[in-house]
């Protein structure tokens, strides 16, 4: 039986917290079962936002793996690895970047969005415009055949697919597999203030918040507004608390509240304790084995070498096609392989 090659990035700009974590790397973590999976730390996507100071980068690439291993990727399962070093990303994307019409570009939704959403910023760089084609590149190197994705991120996978098609169309090939989107079931994770969870909302409870940081979170945090006094019957489906119960609670606590809480039999005091004991079960075994990986950089340091090293392994098998396919000469003096 032949595993489905399947690859995810993520763009290191901090911390994971929770809804990174509900959101896309608890899935990950599962379909490492099923599938041979890559996935790299996409430093050099980071930079079409932070290139005015990529100071954090390094600091914050480490801070991505260790918080991915503490959730459960596998390095010994799975590649993982920095996207800058496996040049070849790099080199696919300059030559996808020749093929690729301006206009499928700058209709990309999440490119408009961004750009009004992120007005601390002046995004009207090249990079941000051309990251699809950069992500095109980091997919269809490794022949991935799968990328998990959420419902709002399909329309970069077929922006993937027909930059392939025209690929095969210009140079008469067929190198590579059209991806398709891995589509994961998550739920919408709220921040703290009830928007979605967000650094830049800084609403966020990270993998590695120890409880006595969680506890001061979620302690204060607004209930549902309308109930006042402990006897006012509350209303759960308005509520944050019970919005994580939802989450990270067991299905007879979550029941309990649901009732309860709607003929005023507990308080909000009682309730945000017991999902502390809930979010603490989750959160944890992810604290700890990540305390375990980071008192080891050194080992860190072996595994993301040997991540590129396996990466790289398949990235210039690609690239040896891609360069026949479009009947670039090979150079003697770089020694390519
Ligand atoms: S009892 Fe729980 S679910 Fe109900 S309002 Fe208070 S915190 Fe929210």
């Amino acid at each position: 039986m032949t595993t489905v090659r399947c690859f995810s990035g993520v763009r290191p700009t901090g911390p994971l917290h929770l809804g990174n974590y509900f959101g896309a790397l608890r899935n990950w973590v599962a379909i490492q079962a099923t599938h041979e999976c890559l996935f790299a730390v996409a430093d050099w996507h980071s930079l079409t936002t932070e290139y005015a100071d990529p100071s954090q980068l390094h600091r914050w690439s480490r801070d991505v793996v260790l918080d991915w291993l503490g959730a459960g990727i596998d390095p010994e399962r799975s590649i993982i690895f920095l996207q800058s070093d496996v040049v070849e990303h790099a080199e696919l994307h300059l030559l996808l970047s020749m093929i690729t019409p301006l206009g499928w570009l700058e209709r990309v939704p999440t490119y408009k969005e961004l750009k009004t959403q992120l007005t601390t910023k002046d995004l009207n760089m090249y990079g941000f415009l051309g990251y699809p084609v950069l992500q095109t590149a980091d997919i269809i190197l490794y022949k991935a055949e799968r990328v998990p994705v959420g419902e709002d991120q399909v329309s970069h996978i077929e922006l993937c697919r027909e930059i392939v098609r025209r690929f095969h169309h210009l140079y008469h090939c067929d190198i590579f597999p059209e991806p398709q989107p891995l589509l994961t079931t998550a739920p919408r994770v709220p921040g703290l203030d009830r928007r979605k969870m967000s650094k830049s909302y800084d609403n966020t409870i990270t993998l590695h918040e120890g409880p006595d940081a969680v506890q001061k979170k979620i302690m204060p945090a607004v209930t549902d507004p309308a109930r006042k006094r402990r006897q006012d019957p509350g209303n759960p489906d308005v509520c944050l608390i019970y919005d994580y119960h939802k989450l990270m609670s067991n299905a007879e606590r979550q029941a309990f509240v649901n009732i309860e809480c709607r003929r005023a039999g507990i308080g909000c005091v009682d309730c945000k304790k017991w999902l502390l004991e809930g979010m603490d079960a989750v959160l944890a075994p992810i604290r700890e084995r990540r305390a375990l990986w980071a008192a080891r950089p050194d080992d860190v340091d072996a595994l993301l070498a040997d991540g590129a090293r396996r990466a790289r392994a398949i990235a210039c098998e690609t690239m040896r096609e891609v360069r026949d396919a479009m009947g670039l000469a090979r150079s003697v003096t770089r020694g390519r392989p």
